[in-house]
């Protein structure tokens, strides 16, 4: 006989078009759940949010962490909104999840979806070729959160940011990338840096990688200036395949990345534990965007992206190809030319969502 195995998800909205999306990528979760037949999802709904805090004070209560570790993944909407600063949200809500829940390793595939543009198309290089995993350390370097105000509110007042880089955290995320290059076609690392003008934390970064390459030799490897790897990116994508950068730079050029796959819209991001003691996080990489939101103008194919990444974690290599079902029918979807706003379409998050679900049944 077989059994149906339920996954338990804690959802976390949060601001904006978090929401949306948020609801838009559960409904495309149970669809494909249904579809599959062999999982089914059970879901507890946080209201953790900017809205939240204004009202009563907090993000996440006190006993949130422990609330979290009960469930097998975390998916995670936006949060954000302009009446608290971002470095309050961030710091009460994203940033202690993904060091409390260890999940050291940020993975952002970036490809260019049929039936898109992407503004390289008036570039000399060939969109096509654009097909790049970056991994992001996601634990330390310049989100250590380290650092202080001196003579605040006066003329001279000094503020430091400090950098933490360890040889573990360094080694961990290495071997991590490495390890992606090696699972894909082209077998190819590219390490971002800026040790010509950071000469501590950056110089052990690129000592500990050509050390870990040393255990992976059949995997290319070269190194970027992060400003050169801009560039790069634009002139010659064809020449990357796995990026391997540190918090900051890694948050930096995974947007453009994904501006150059055609908006920030379609963009996933997993928040892993490869230890698996805790669960991992699901998001898209765009925020709120209080611009747009309350609209239903959303793009949810950067949360569908990364509900398909969330099933292909929790399937531990069981359900890849279910992840992969689901990445051809939001595929079959954007070549049908249903897309919102951001992509040049002229459809709204619902039907994007619908379009998403009916094709879900025609791939299996
Ligand atoms: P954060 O600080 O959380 O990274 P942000 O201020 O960088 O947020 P985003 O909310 O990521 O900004 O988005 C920037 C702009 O891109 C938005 O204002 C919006 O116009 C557009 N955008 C972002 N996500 C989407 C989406 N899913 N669909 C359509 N447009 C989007
Ligand atoms: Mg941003």
């Amino acid at each position: 006989m077989s059994s149906t195995q339920t996954f338990k998800i804690a959802s976390i909205p949060g601001d904006g078009i978090g929401t949306e999306i948020t609801e838009a990528a559960i409904q495309v979760l149970d669809k494909l759940a249904a579809v599959d037949g062999s999982f089914k999802f059970d879901y507890t709904h946080f209201d953790w949010s900017s809205k939240a805090y204004k009202e009563r004070g907090w993000y996440m209560p006190p006993d949130g962490m422990d609330q979290l570790q009960k469930h097998d993944a975390i998916y995670f909407g936006a949060v954000g909104w302009p009446d608290v600063p971002d470095h309050i949200s961030l710091w009460n809500l994203i940033l202690p999840i993904r060091k409390n829940m260890n999940q050291y390793v940020n993975v952002r595939p970036t490809r260019i979806l049929p039936g898109t543009k992407s503004p390289l198309e008036s570039c000399q290089a060939d969109p096509s070729t654009l097909d790049w995993i970056i991994i992001r350390e996601n634990s330390e370097g310049e989100y250590a959160g380290q650092g202080g105000t001196t003579h605040e509110n006066s003329p001279h007042t000094i503020a430091t940011e400090l950098a933490i880089f360890s040889r573990v955290g360094i080694e961990r995320i290495m071997r991590y990338a490495f390890e992606t290059a090696r699972s894909r076609e082209r077998k190819k690392l590219t390490m971002v840096t800026k040790s010509n003008a950071q000469r501590h934390g950056m110089v052990l970064w690129d000592k500990v990688f050509y050390e870990v390459a040393e255990d992976y030799p059949d995997v290319q490897h070269d190194k970027m200036l992060v400003d050169a790897m801009t560039v790069r990116m634009v002139n010659n994508p064809a020449s990357m395949d796995t990026i391997v950068a540190t918090n900051l730079h890694a948050d930096i050029l995974s947007d453009l990345a994904a501006a150059l796959s055609g908006s920030i819209g379609i963009a996933p991001s997993s928040n892993l534990d490869p230890t698996r003691k805790h669960p991992s996080m699901f998001e898209p990489i765009h925020g709120s965007a209080p611009d747009i939101a309350g609209k239903g103008v959303a793009n949810p194919v950067g949360a569908f992206w990364s509900a398909a990444e969330m099933v292909r974690w929790l399937g531990q290599g069981k359900l890849d190809g279910t992840a992969d079902k689901l990445m051809q029918a939001i595929e079959n979807v954007t070549k049908a030319g249903v897309k919102t706003k951001d992509l040049a379409g002229n459809s709204n998050t619902k039907e994007v969502t619908e379009a998403v679900c009916r094709e879900i049944e025609t791939v299996f």
